[in-house]
């Protein structure tokens, strides 16, 4: 168990060097958690506490090249709870020590990075990370470039105020758009920033800071958070739009889960909630360990981010013929999910990632179905180089290389075919429950569907003699195309399966055109004007429809029943 606790202990100070002090982690929130609460539960059994132990420090210690800050009082990390259970087991830990039931203020926990603001006679006068706790490194020129924050408030004694930094999600895409090294998150992003020795630097990420805390005050006293809460607001301080405060934990958990949802459609990075004790006389009587102060706790929500082994990469031909790259992983856990599988944008997001075939990759859940990869975390000696492919992987057809992308352009490659016909009978096409990509595959190889007016030449006796179509899953199938030829005209666009054209842009249109005739018609210069068309999607669709072959498919579509319905 020793020996545990010591490899257990070197793995975890590495992790954090990297994460602190050199803001480019090397493993997941998730795994560092996991290993970390690994080494607790062995200094709980075994008593072995070393004094190198991760469970002994708060953050890291401050880089060289700032001055250093010693913080007026010390500011402290947060003990963390993921599961309802260790928040009854915080709140029996506060019931024994104080004997009171607690009154509690629940807040957003901000992934940024935690920044100490002091003010004398009402000026600003330095501002710094937290650092160890005790002592930070002095960023005050940094700071200085967020402009969201007061250079002087109406308090006039010596205040340490503390808040996130944070850098908006808005705004590191934004940032990413023009970068030459993206940014893998927003965390690391706003880390990165603030101890970055060049303010000029720190300026092009354009952050800001919510405030949360008073951590000290000369004169006067605060009594409780929400009184804390109202002094930043007096005195010009942003602080987030939430607090909410309860009266039991009941009401805690059920505010938890409203920020569960909640967090995802805010522009700003959390990773959890912060639960307090609202009254300070009584986080008095509760005090701190040497890391944790005992009135407060991180709620923190699962993970969304884990680093795995890339062990290759394919090539997907889509429907349009685009080939895009799609990450296969070494199975790891994610969210509740097995992930294996991880998108790439194109063969440049490949290079602007230095994403190599046997390196550690940063994966995260998006609100896709398929994680993307975000970035690398370590490269091995045999991680290998990714080359754009020159050949279809499906047909063998060379490929041409338009804008970002390669394209297959044969017509008949198989997997864009059965792409083009899955998706022409998808929900936002033409609806035909029971056609899946499997199915359309079976069909195809049986040269039973080659295009999408085959679709509705089907019969039952062709179905009979193909595997797995049973009698009444034949049927089922032949009902779901017959009902399907009555159609929306934005479900109509999107079946076309036309570059760009997708499930947002086939609704635009079918706005701006009623008909099909009307839209057949356009002319380039006016689908180009379209607000959120532009240009190389309004030339896909112009040759789209100038093209004969297309428009002889459609005809025989209307040919063969599907007719085109108003809206209500
Ligand atoms: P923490 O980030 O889990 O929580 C404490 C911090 O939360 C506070 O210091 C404060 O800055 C912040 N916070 C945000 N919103 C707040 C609010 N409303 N009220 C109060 N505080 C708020 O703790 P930590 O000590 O900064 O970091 C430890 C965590 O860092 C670990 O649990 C791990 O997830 C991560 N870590 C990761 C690696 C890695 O390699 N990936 C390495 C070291 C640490």
């Amino acid at each position: 168990m020793e020996e545990r606790i010591r490899e257990l202990i070197e793995k975890l100070n590495k992790y954090s060097y990297e994460y602190y002090v050199l803001d480019n982690p090397t493993v997941s929130d998730g795994e560092y958690d996991k290993l970390y609460d690994e080494l607790k539960s062995l200094e709980k059994t075994t008593g072995i506490v070393y004094p190198d132990s991760p469970t002994k420090r708060v953050g890291g210690e401050p880089l060289s090249g700032f001055n250093k800050h010693t913080h007026i009082k010390r500011l402290y990390s947060l003990d963390k709870a993921v599961s309802e259970g260790e928040l009854d087991d915080f709140e029996g830990r506060i019931l024994k020590l104080s004997g009171e039931k607690p009154e509690y203020t629940v807040e957003y926990k901000f992934d940024g990075l935690t920044i100490c603001i002091t003010y004398e006679g009402g000026l600003f006068k330095c501002a710094s990370t937290r650092g160890n706790g005790s002592v930070g490194e002095d960023v005050t020129s940094q700071v200085l470039t967020i402009k969201s924050f007061p250079l002087a408030i109406d308090y006039k004694g010596t205040v340490e105020v503390q808040g996130e930094a944070v850098m908006r999600l808005s705004e590191l895409v934004k940032y990413n758009k023009t970068a030459t090294e993206k940014l893998k998150n927003a965390r690391n992003a706003v880390a990165g920033a603030i101890r970055n020795l060049d303010p000029k630097e720190t300026e092009k990420r354009r952050l800001d800071i919510y405030f949360y805390n008073v951590n000290y005050l000369s004169d006067g006293k605060l009594n409780s958070q929400e009184e804390c809460v109202d002094f930043l607001k007096k005195n010009g301080f942003k602080v987030f739009p939430f607090l909410k405060k309860c009266k039991s934990l009941t009401e805690v958990k059920s505010v938890l889960t409203f920020i569960e949802k909640e967090r995802k459609v805010l522009d700003v990075l959390t990773d959890g909630a912060v639960i307090k004790i609202n009254d300070f006389n009584l986080r008095e009587k509760l005090g701190a360990t040497d890391k944790f102060p005992r009135w407060a706790i991180a709620f923190k929500f699962e993970a969304e981010e884990v680093t795995t082994t890339l062990k290759d990469v394919i090539w997907q031909v889509g429907r349009t013929g685009k080939l895009t790259p799609l990450g296969i992983l070494e199975p790891v856990e994610l969210a509740g999910a097995t992930v294996k599988k991880a998108t790439l944008n194109n063969y440049g997001d490949i290079l602007k990632k230095k994403v190599k075939i046997n390196s550690r990759v940063l994966v995260r859940r998006s609100n896709e179905v398929i994680p993307e990869i975000l970035g690398v975390t370590e490269t091995y000696e045999n991680s290998e180089d990714i080359f754009e492919p020159t050949v279809c992987p499906c047909c063998g057809e060379t490929l041409q290389k338009i804008g970002a992308n390669v394209f297959c352009v044969n017509k008949f490659c198989r997997e864009r075919v059965v792409n083009l016909i899955t998706n022409f009978a998808s929900n936002d096409g033409f609806h035909i429950d029971g056609f899946s990509e499997n199915t359309c595959a079976l069909l195809y190889d049986k040269g039973l569907v080659k295009r999408f007016s085959d679709l509705f030449k089907l019969e039952k006796k062709d179905l009979e003699n193909v595997e797995s179509f049973k009698d009444k899953k034949a049927e089922n199938l032949i009902n779901s195309i017959e009902k399907s030829k009555k159609i929306n005209f934005k479900n109509f666009i999107y079946s076309l399966g036309i570059e760009g054209v997708g499930k947002k842009t086939a609704g635009d249109l079918s706005k701006v055109f009623l008909t099909y005739e009307d839209l057949k018609n356009a002319d380039y210069e006016s689908l180009k004007k379209i607000d959120m068309i532009g240009e190389v999607v309004g030339k896909n669709i112009y040759e789209y429809f100038a093209n004969e072959e297309n428009i002889s498919e459609i005809e025989r579509l209307f040919s063969l029943g599907v007719e085109i319905i108003k809206e209500e």
